[in-house]
């Protein structure tokens, strides 16, 4: 038997973080990063989950993107990361915010490992628009206020058409805009523009279901009349549809006053803390 044939593959688990506060990870993505030998983790992954939940010799590397701030790991790097560290014989876990399937780049880790034989695991993870739901008391698709919701994201114009804007405007499903806080002054218009009712109110959800979550509650007519400048902690999430209302009746947190960040921006630097040996920041 040659040495190569005695070396195993190790393997890859995709696993969800949550949307930030750390006990919303799961059991199972808790167990998986004790064990795991190295961590790609994205940004929007709490501080406090590696802090925690990793094993002292584990190796974290930090494979964050960050579009707006023009800093991004590239895809490419992160696939290579997983194949060059499961080919070594280690158990990786690719550590992602929220859920793994929702606007993630899911498909091409996916299609890597299978490319390179190498054996994984998918663990979902609450995403951002059930955590916001949950802490900001917007219960998505409430009885007699939506039949459903739907996932959205217009980080890219080019991606929605007119028509589709119209029946945005007119459907009763609950809206949820992810990656789209730069952009909601034209989401706004668009709406506005093909007469949504003005019962749909409009909440935008900074940082949820963190210490400093903010919740603002908007008419999107107001909204649009307002000519001040908006801009919003990253990540921030918008809710449109008369399930917004509900906010008002249940909400059971208050807003948080600091305007501080609970996952840092992305830098060039390496991470200093004790574990600063194990840690990486690729991008
Ligand atoms: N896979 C993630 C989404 C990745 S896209 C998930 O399932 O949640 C990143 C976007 O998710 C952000 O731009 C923001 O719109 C949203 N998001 C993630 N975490 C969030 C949080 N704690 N609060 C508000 N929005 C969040």
């Amino acid at each position: 038997m040659s040495i190569l044939s005695s070396v195993k593959t190790g393997k890859v688990i995709i696993a969800g973080a949550g949307p930030g506060d750390p006990e919303l990870l799961t059991i199972k993505a808790a167990r998986s990063l004790q064990r795991a030998d190295v961590i790609l983790a994205d940004r929007l992954v709490s501080e406090q989950i590696i802090e925690n939940f990793i094993s002292p010799g584990a190796e974290i590397i930090y494979v964050g993107k960050q579009c707006r701030r023009g800093i991004s790991t590239p895809q490419q790097t992160i696939n290579d990361l997983m194949v060059h560290h499961a080919l070594l014989g280690k158990l990786v876990v690719r550590l992602k915010g929220g859920d793994v399937s929702v606007f993630s780049n899911i498909l091409d880790e996916l299609e890597t490992l299978s490319k390179n034989n190498i054996p994984y695991e998918i663990i979902p993870g609450i995403t951002a628009a059930a955590g916001a739901a949950a802490f900001a008391a917007i219960p998505l698709t409430a009885r007699g206020y939506a039949n459903s919701v739907r996932f959205l994201t217009y980080y890219k114009s080019n991606v929605v058409t007119d028509n589709y804007w119209r029946e945005l405007a007119d459907t009763d499903d609950t809206l949820v805009f992810y990656m789209s806080s730069e952009t909601l002054s034209q989401v706004v218009e668009k709406l506005t523009h093909y007469n949504i009712h003005e019962d749909k109110l409009m909440a935008i959800v900074e940082q949820a279901t963190t210490p400093f979550q903010h919740v603002q509650i908007k008419n999107l007519y107001d909204f649009k009349r307002d000519s001040s400048q908006h801009s919003f902690i990253s990540p921030t999430l918008v809710i449109i549809g008369r399930v917004v209302a509900l906010h008002e009746n249940f909400k059971w947190l208050k807003n948080s006053n600091t305007r501080e960040n609970y996952f840092k921006p992305l830098t060039n630097q390496l991470i200093s803390n004790n574990q600063s040996e194990n840690i990486t920041h690729v991008s």
